[in-house]
């Protein structure tokens, strides 16, 4: 989100005249776009921000904002007197950003971060920034109103709003005609993504379908999905279209019915292997992946082991997992006690990292031997002679270049599988 979102403001000061450079050193303005999802990524900023004191000491005159998440949970606390801030701009302030900077270059520190019920960006053509001019995100809803207790998004990203749905296909269509093979629509959650025009209504299924329908040489990808409301409408809208990709980002966080609870997630263990249940059944070889919290509020050894046999059974072909850390505003923060001491926290982790690898492993080893359709994204990062892509289950594939181009639909026979790729020959 925080890359569609850098590239929505780098079209908003496009317009002001401002140009994108790889140098820090020639920048006039130099913006960092933040997370607060957890305490590291704001860590990450406090350290960079220490660092930029040595760029505005050669250049006194650089502007440097903080924008997004972190800004707008903080606010003035980014402004400090040994820290190089001039700006803040929370998410939905950035077509202030001109604004701001020509404020800031005469004076005080400038600070917008007001949250809009209303801002989506619909209008802007986002400017791409370090596009293999193949792949693009396109942001279809901000905000979220789902507030998991451990959650911060809902405080520094604000409520729900959907994009009109006709912006979107004007994006995607522009992107197809410049030669993108992909577009991932995303959104906090897609799975409520609603248009009310004229007494027609659009959700996410009927979106998905538009898309799609653009062009069947244009991928379709999607993330995140809520367990809560993954509609077997949505799973046959995916069936039916060779073009939407056969990959679900299914955020589960837990196995333990006690902690969902907790979690504030609407949903159990058991609707949510319903609903792997209901992908096995509507979408031929769909391909699975989630997020996994460990030693949230209060979880026990035997909360923990529901997640692993959770994870074994669903047999996800790869996660995203987290040690849970908790974030100050938050309900968790307020009323639950983050108890599970932080070494129990790291061995809880391993022990979900260790299985993971090992599921992973078995999901790629049953690749090998099969064609798969892959979508030429780059060169591989070791031998140009080498290039990568994707298959439609969101595995990386590396093959021998030949006379392949990027951007280009290739069949590729995958021979063998490495922890992290796969690998093979073209057919
Ligand atoms: N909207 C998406 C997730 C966005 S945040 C969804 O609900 O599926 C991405 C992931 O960060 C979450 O799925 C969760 O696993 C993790 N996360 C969020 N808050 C966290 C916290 N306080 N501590 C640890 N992990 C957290
Ligand atoms: Fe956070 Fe839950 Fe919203 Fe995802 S659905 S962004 S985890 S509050």
């Amino acid at each position: 989100m925080n890359i569609a979102d850098s590239e929505i403001v780098a079209s908003i000061l496009n317009e002001s005249g401002y140009d994108v450079t790889r140098d820090i050193n020639e920048a006039s303005l130099i913006l960092l776009n933040t997370c607060s999802i957890r305490e590291n990524a704001e860590q990450k900023i406090w350290n960079r921000l220490k660092a930029l004191k040595s760029v505005r000491k050669k250049n006194p005159s650089v502007m440097i904002g903080v924008i997004g998440c972190m800004a707008e949970r903080l606010k003035e606390k980014l402004i400090q007197n040994d820290l190089p801030v001039d700006i803040v701009a929370g998410p939905d302030s950035y077509r202030s950003l001109p604004d701001l900077v020509i404020e800031a270059e005469i004076g005080q520190s400038r600070i917008n971060v007001m949250l809009s019920e209303s801002e989506t960006y619909a209008d802007i053509s986002p400017l791409r920034l370090d596009s293999n001019g193949v792949t693009a995100f396109i942001a279809i809803m901000r905000g979220c109103n789902n507030m998991c207790t451990y959650c911060v998004v809902p405080f520094v990203r604000g409520s729900e709003r959907s994009r009109d749905p006709r912006s979107i296909v004007k994006e995607a269509t522009e992107l197809f005609r410049k030669g993108y093979r992909e577009v991932t629509l995303i959104g906090q959650n897609v799975n409520s993504y609603f248009w009310k025009d004229t007494g027609e209504t659009i959700g996410f299924p009927e979106l998905l379908a538009e898309v799609a329908r653009i062009d069947p040489l244009l991928r379709v990808r999607f993330a995140t999905s809520h367990p809560k409301d993954l509609s077997d409408k949505l799973l046959e809208t995916i069936a039916s279209y060779d073009n939407i990709c056969k990959h679900i980002h299914l955020p589960v966080q837990s196995g333990s019915n006690r902690i969902l609870k907790l979690m504030n997630r609407q949903y159990t263990r058991e609707w949510y292997m319903n609903r792997i249940e209901a992908i096995r059944k509507i979408i031929l070889e769909c391909s699975v992946s989630t997020d996994i919290i460990a030693g949230f509020c209060t979880e026990t050894e035997e909360n923990h082991k529901d997640t692993l046999s959770l994870m074994e059974w669903a047999g996800f072909d790869f996660a995203y997992m987290f040690k849970y850390n908790e974030r100050p505003g938050t309900k968790a923060a307020e009323s639950l006690p983050d108890d599970v001491p932080d070494e129990i926290k790291t061995k809880r982790l391993n022990e979900i990292i260790n299985l993971q690898n090992k599921i992973s492993a078995k999901s790629k080893k049953a690749d090998v031997g099969k064609i798969h359709r892959v979508l030429v994204e780059g060169y591989s990062k070791r031998s140009t002679n080498f290039l990568y892509g994707r298959t439609s289950q969101n595995k990386v594939v590396v093959f021998p270049a030949e006379n392949c181009q990027i951007g280009e639909y290739v069949n590729v026979m995958v021979e063998k599988c490495t922890s992290a790729t796969l690998t093979g020959r073209l057919i």
